[in-house]
């Protein structure tokens, strides 16, 4: 399982970064989205799945 942001999708909206701080970062120098983690534990995928459901671009892809 892993997650991931699309660099080409991501709009830096930083509504991931709300609704899952722990899961997702944004970059200083455009905002856009990036994963700060590298443990891809049950409690976060579900939180990255939720913050998915958020983000208005499409660009969080989770993989099961
Ligand atoms: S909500 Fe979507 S478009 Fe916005 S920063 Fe997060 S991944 Fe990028």
């Amino acid at each position: 399982m892993r997650v991931h942001v699309d660099e080409d999708i991501c709009q830096g909206h930083t509504l991931c970064a709300m609704a899952a701080p722990d899961v997702f970062g944004l970059r200083d120098e455009d905002g856009h989205s990036y994963v700060i983690v590298t443990e891809f534990t049950t409690e976060v995928i579900e939180s990255a799945k939720r913050a998915a459901l958020t983000c208005p671009e499409q660009a969080i892809v989770v993989e099961d």
